[in-house]
């Protein structure tokens, strides 16, 4: 989506709708790392509103990331279902000369960071959609991870492999016995 003129914004707000498009999030990806890979648009549906100097999105973001599992290291699809809500300030910079224009530049409150009068809501959506991607993803719960000594997938391959129990991914959970 292209960023929108604040000064646009209608007193009854803006209904927003549009996509994060794959080749934007890739174009993105080469750049920095998302912590996902795209698979497919992300639609993004909310609503701007402004109140007074005070700009504020309230919307979702939905579709489906590709995810590592941080156990089994196989790749998987998760639904991504993200609130979001974005708080931006205008504020009002007198060039103090009589032939250019005043401008207004937009405080970015979560971020810290004063730009030109213009929302970019695609940069802000996708910062959310990165804050959302678990840090350690798990293809499922029950994952039961790589063997240690061959390395094999044991969901898909279970093998014969003696280790110790520390090994296991359910270690930990021999401490919550009752
Ligand atoms: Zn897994
Ligand atoms: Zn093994």
């Amino acid at each position: 989506m292209k960023p929108i003129k604040v000064d646009t914004i209608p007193v009854d707000g803006l209904s927003i709708d549009f996509l994060l498009k794959p080749a934007w999030l890739k174009e993105i990806a080469q750049e920095r790392p998302l912590g996902f890979v795209p698979s497919g648009p992300l639609t993004v549906h909310g609503e701007l509103t402004k109140t007074g100097k005070d700009i504020l999105f309230r919307g979702k973001v939905e579709g489906k990331i590709r995810l590592n599992c941080s156990r089994c290291l196989e790749p998987f699809l998760e639904k991504l279902e993200q609130p979001v809500r974005s708080e931006w300030r205008m504020v009002f910079t007198p060039l103090g000369s009589s032939d250019k224009e005043d401008v207004w530049q937009i405080e970015d409150l979560e971020a810290g960071l004063i730009k030109e009068g213009f929302l970019d809501l695609s940069e802000r959506i996708l910062e959310e959609v990165i804050l959302s991607v678990p840090i350690k993803p798990l293809c499922r719960e029950s994952c039961l991870g790589l063997c240690p000594i061959c390395g094999e997938n044991r969901n898909t391959n279970p093998c014969n492999c003696k280790f110790k129990d520390e090994d296991s991914p359910f270690s930990i959970l021999k401490d919550y016995k009752v």
